[in-house]
């Protein structure tokens, strides 16, 4: 039976460590692709272009959107953010788990084109451990993290769409988690259809 790649979202408040959860998911275990983003926001300290993101000009963004060049995109807190096209479906037609760490709305692009995709959501502890994790993180101004602390009070509203939620408090179980949820998730029959109708059709000879 060939396994068949998962297109994977990963959703999660801004500071809920999807990044480094991520990081740590790709490192520890074989089989995992992980697209990269193109944004419009500046890069953060630290950040290469083609590594965490594609920086791109505004006017740039919109032609890849004219393009068909992304398969979702969605704008957040004033930037563009979206998903190539042509590395995901590759991926996926080699066999690979393809990671989309992406937000809420472009999770519901995602469900409707691929019906098949799997759907997570990092949550923190506690909201006050959010808090304390964008504040510690040093990167966005007070002005910033209040726009994202507002931005999670409305995704949160949708966390009922994803099919698991994985509480991000100590690291390492939760990479482990995340693997053990997709590792299952190759297991239901409905990622498994051609084999299942093959074995039906096999059967039939038993009749
Ligand atoms: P950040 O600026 O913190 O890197 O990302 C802000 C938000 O944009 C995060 O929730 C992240 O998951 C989301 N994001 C990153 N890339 C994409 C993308 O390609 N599409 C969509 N819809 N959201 C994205």
């Amino acid at each position: 039976m060939r396994r068949k790649g998962i297109l994977i979202v990963i959703s999660g408040f801004s500071g809920a460590g999807k990044g480094t959860l991520i990081k740590r998911l790709t490192a520890e275990y074989d089989g995992y692709a992980l697209s990269v983003s193109a944004t419009t926001r500046q890069p953060r300290p630290g950040e290469e272009d083609g590594r965490e993101y594609f920086f791109l000009q505004k006017e740039q963004f919109e032609q890849k959107i004219k393009e068909n060049g992304l398969i979702e995109y969605a704008c957040y807190c004033d930037n563009y953010y979206g998903t190539p096209r042509d590395y995901v479906e590759s991926r996926l037609a080699e066999g690979r788990d393809v990671i989309l760490e992406i937000e809420i709305q472009g999770a519901r692009k995602i469900k409707e084109q691929y019906s098949d995709a799997l759907l997570l959501f990092v949550m923190p502890p506690s909201a006050a451990e959010l808090r304390h994790r964008l504040v510690g993180r040093g990167t966005e101004s007070g002005e910033v993290i209040e726009k994202r602390m507002k931005r999670a009070a409305g995704e949160a509203e949708g966390i009922e769409e994803y099919e698991y939620i994985v509480v991000n408090d100590d690291l390492e179980t939760c990479v482990r988690q995340l693997h053990e949820i997709i590792t299952a998730a190759h297991n239901t029959p409905q990622r498994n259809r051609e084999f299942i109708e093959n074995i039906r059709t096999e059967l039939e000879g038993e009749k």
